[in-house]
């Protein structure tokens, strides 16, 4: 039967059986697109990181504004109440930017989403995506306090332990001592801590992009990480890297790259996950062999 809840809910809220590395267990991840301003950092440079489409994400939704709080916490009860079926273990919150700008995601749902989580029977831990100019004290330690017991995982994109690679490669715009000071910082507070690594930026063949991956998780491990994602190049059109494609000057990684580095995760028995190879908007390329192979 027809059902307007859930009809509007599987818009942007989705929930499925996951492998939680902490836990080393599986659980029901409720995952949350919310539909925030667009990132800060990528208005300000125009163009931000070099493979990264979200801003015609958020665009495409918000035209680039600050909705209001009250639209984003009915888009959460709404997203709750169609997962009656599945309660989640967790819940990740995605704005195609940094949750804890405020000219990103309003303070308001912000504070909501702490506080719904911790009363939440089901959900154990929240996990928030944000640039370390974010990250700061006295933002991990409330946030924890509100959750009042349930884990706070903060996700970050490193991309690459190079400052080359990643500030002009990649275009992050982030130092490593900003990086392993704000790492350093969560994990004392008692936050868990998702570093994305990214294979194969437009600039490095594959080899040197194996190389650099591999580097960057055992940087990132070092650091305090708790929690590996490689994120393995796929093209969304209107970035720097679906530029290079269209040029034919970069292809995404092959899947023998991404194997060789699973076999590396399995023998050093890494705690990293593997990036899926979909996303919105949804890529004109992903990671491929030959056509003989790659099924
Ligand atoms: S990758 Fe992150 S920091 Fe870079 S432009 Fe995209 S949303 Fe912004």
């Amino acid at each position: 039967m027809f059902n307007l809840v859930d009809s509007i809910a599987n818009l942007y809220s989705s929930a499925a059986i996951k492998y939680s590395i902490p836990e080393q267990m599986a659980v029901t991840r409720w995952t949350l697109m919310m539909p925030g301003a667009g990132c800060e950092y990528w208005k300000k440079t125009n163009g931000g990181c070099t493979m990264c489409g979200f801003n015609n994400l958020t665009k495409k939704y918000t035209r680039g504004l600050l909705f209001p709080s009250f639209i984003f916490k009915l888009l959460y009860r709404l997203g709750r109440k169609a997962l009656t079926t599945k309660a989640p273990n967790e819940v990740s919150v995605f704005n195609g930017g940094n949750f804890w700008n405020e000219k990103e995601i309003p303070s308001g749902f912000q504070s909501f989403l702490l506080k719904e989580v911790a009363k939440d029977r089901d959900l154990t831990r929240l996990m928030i995506e944000s640039r370390c100019d974010y990250v700061t004290e006295a933002r991990v330690s409330n946030a924890l306090e509100i959750l009042n017991g349930k884990k706070l995982k903060i996700a970050i994109g490193l991309e690459s332990q190079d400052d080359f690679v990643r500030n002009q490669l990649i275009r992050k715009g982030m130092s490593k001592r900003i990086f392993e000071n704000k790492v350093g910082m969560a994990r004392k507070c008692g936050a868990e801590v998702l570093v994305y690594v990214f294979l194969k930026p437009v600039g490095l063949d594959e080899g040197k992009a194996l190389k650099e991956a591999l580097a960057t998780i055992r940087y990132a491990l070092l650091t305090g990480a708790t929690e590996i994602e490689l994120s393995c190049a796929f093209i969304q059109e209107g970035t720097r890297m679906a530029n290079a494609y269209h040029r034919g000057e970069f292809k995404p990684p092959y899947l023998w790259t991404i194997l060789e580095i699973i076999n590396e995760v399995i023998k050093n028995d890494w705690p990293v996950s593997i990036g899926g190879f979909n996303d919105e908007p949804p890529p004109i390329a992903i990671p491929s062999n030959c056509s003989d192979c790659s099924p």
